[in-house]
């Protein structure tokens, strides 16, 4: 493995770090071996030598939305991190590399008065991780502002996708369909006026505060909003607001976000994800679908319906 990434001057490698550490559920075993680049070629060279090498890959921003299993990650984790983060604003429109915090490329837009990522103020995560997850709040989504994506495909080769070649939908998006990884975009914003801007960065950031168990370690919406109805509606109505199992469970808060309280392993917090699943298909004939991705090894567990990935 040392010998294969001899050549690879741009990438920071440790061994059985843990992943409990970068995830904001913080839970979940080590990652056996993790990667962060510093250029989009490393990622590429990391990625095509996984591919010939059959090395299971798996690919990690700032972990704002997984969950990792307790048995940890087997292989490479490539994290986009600090390491990939430079970020510059040029005319109206903002130049991104894949770990640049979502937050920074708010307070660098708002800095230049540039106008259209304020819904976006306040979502933890990577720009490589809200590009695959067309990521979205107060009626916004990275859909409306990105114009052209950096992206390395399965086998390690770089290219660019440019408009609707980014193929979104909620939650859904060509980097989804295709096992693509985000390496740098460019997002359109417009010119506007910072003295509207910062206030209404500023309402959003209150509204979360008000609503969202922030205090907590989560995920985020642990489940996708089904057609007609709101995820966290139908958990608090199936009673599942509050809901304990060990130190982890429903949120008081905010229904439809799964919340660790304290040391839970992945597979307890797991367990939620199912038991809240299971209640609303009981209660109301809906099936919901987790949001949050499950990545390592989940291999002999439970999982929740459709928490699989392709
Ligand atoms: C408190 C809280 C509130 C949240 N609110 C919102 C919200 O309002 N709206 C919303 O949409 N989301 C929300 N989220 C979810 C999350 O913040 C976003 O989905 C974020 O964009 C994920 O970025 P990340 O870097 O943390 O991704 P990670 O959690 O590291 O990864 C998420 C997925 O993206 C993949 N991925 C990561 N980086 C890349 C890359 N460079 N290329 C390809 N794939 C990649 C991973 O493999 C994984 O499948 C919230 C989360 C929390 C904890």
């Amino acid at each position: 493995m040392i010998k294969l990434f001899e050549h690879l001057e741009d990438i920071d490698i440790h061994t059985d770090h843990s992943m409990a550490e970068h995830t904001y559920f913080r839970a979940g075993g080590p990652t056996e071996i993790l990667i962060e680049p510093h250029t989009a070629e490393a990622a590429a060279d990391v990625i095509a030598i996984c591919h010939e090498q059959n090395i299971p890959l798996e690919i990690m921003g700032r972990g704002s939305n997984v969950l990792v299993a307790d048995k940890g990650i087997p292989g490479v984790t490539l994290m986009f991190g600090g390491k990939m983060a430079k970020s510059a604003a040029c005319g109206d429109q903002l130049f991104l590399e894949a770990g640049v915090r979502i937050s920074e490329a708010c307070a660098l837009a708002a800095r230049n008065s540039l106008t259209g990522l304020e819904f976006a103020c306040g979502i933890p995560g990577s720009i490589g991780g809200a590009l695959r997850m067309n990521a979205g709040a107060y009626d916004g989504c990275f859909e409306n502002i990105v114009i052209r994506t950096q992206y390395v495909d399965r086998e390690g080769t770089l290219g660019w996708v440019e408009g609707a070649e980014h193929e979104y939908g909620y939650r859904e998006s060509v980097f989804i369909k295709n096992c693509w990884t985000v390496t740098q975009t460019v997002l359109q914003l417009k010119k506007g006026d910072r003295s509207e801007i910062y206030p209404l960065m500023a309402e959003y950031a209150r509204k979360r505060r008000e609503s969202q168990p922030l205090e907590e370690a989560s995920a985020g919406s642990a489940f996708k909003r089904p057609s007609g109805y709101y995820a966290g509606k139908l958990i608090s109505d199936a009673g599942l607001r509050g809901y304990r199992l060990g130190s982890c469970g429903v949120s008081g808060k905010h229904a439809g976000f799964i919340v660790n309280y304290g040391k839970a392993k992945a597979s307890e917090i797991m367990s939620v994800f199912i038991k809240v699943q299971d209640e609303v298909k009981d209660k109301f004939g809906v099936d919901l679908e987790p949001e949050i991705q499950f990545i390592g090894d989940w291999s002999g567990e439970r999982m929740v319906r459709t928490g699989k990935r392709p």
